[in-house]
């Protein structure tokens, strides 16, 4: 069956040349015009995918991908047109998965549409093999953990808790973590990173690093603007010091 996505543009131009490309590639594609209707059509069709621009009559981008984010994890590619939107995405949990500056090329579209779709297929793959294998497992099995202190990280269940509290992490937060967890006290350079946990063939610049570590440090770290686990290493990328 192919794949869902749901364009959510208010241009209709634009609008349209999303859509027409998008079926060109062999996708189911379904058309919103507002934050209202994008609702309906999300909760509707179920879409795998997003593509959500954020200056939309009714209700804006932000407050469509707040909402969503509550009901679904269908990842969400932001279409983004002013710097100011772009700090905004990249500074607060709007619940977007990657987004694109306007004016784009279609094959970039094309190329996130796909890195974000993949993603969440591996995932999808990775959390059924892991349910069932849980299931199979004895009640005894003992949780195979990472702690640091306060910060534990359950690889079993996926799970990750900050003074015993469970954190909500998304997808690539928990991976971006778990790499991290995993190379403690090393230099991860942001192009290593990107190559390691988003993919080699992942079409995205370092920036995509910057706003996930961004992300993370707003919920593992005491302060992130101090931020005394994932530290910034100058001119080289980011070190996990626990
Ligand atoms: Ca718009």
């Amino acid at each position: 069956m192919p794949e869902i996505i749901l364009v959510v543009e208010d241009e209709p131009a634009l609008q349209e040349t999303l859509a027409y490309n998008l079926k060109k590639e062999g996708y189911t594609v379904e058309t919103a015009g507002d934050g209202r209707a994008a609702l309906e059509s999300a909760r509707k069709f179920k879409p795998d995918l997003l593509v959500l621009d954020i200056m939309l009559p009714e209700l804006d981008g932000f407050e469509v991908a707040r909402i969503l984010r509550r009901e679904m994890t269908t990842p969400i590619l932001m279409l983004t047109a002013r710097d100011d939107e772009i700090d905004r995405v990249v500074g607060l949990e709007v619940g977007a998965d990657d987004y694109l500056t306007k004016p784009f090329s279609m094959r970039e579209l094309m190329a996130r549409v796909k890195a974000q779709l993949r993603r969440a297929r591996l995932l999808r793959e990775e959390f059924d093999r892991e349910s069932a294998e849980t299931q199979s497992a004895t009640r005894e099995m003992q949780h195979e953990t990472l702690v640091f202190d306060n910060l534990i990280v359950n690889l079993t269940r996926r799970e990750v808790t900050l003074d015993g509290q469970p954190l909500q992490l998304k997808p690539q937060e928990y991976e971006l973590l778990l790499f991290f967890a995993e190379h403690k006290g090393q230099m991860l350079s942001r192009e290593f990173i990107l190559e390691r946990v988003w993919g080699w063939d992942y079409i995205g610049d370092s920036r995509t690093v910057d706003v996930h570590v961004r992300w993370l440090r707003q919920k593992i770290e005491a302060d992130s603007a101090k931020p005394e686990r994932i530290v910034t290493v100058r001119g080289g990328g980011y070190r996990f010091e626990g």
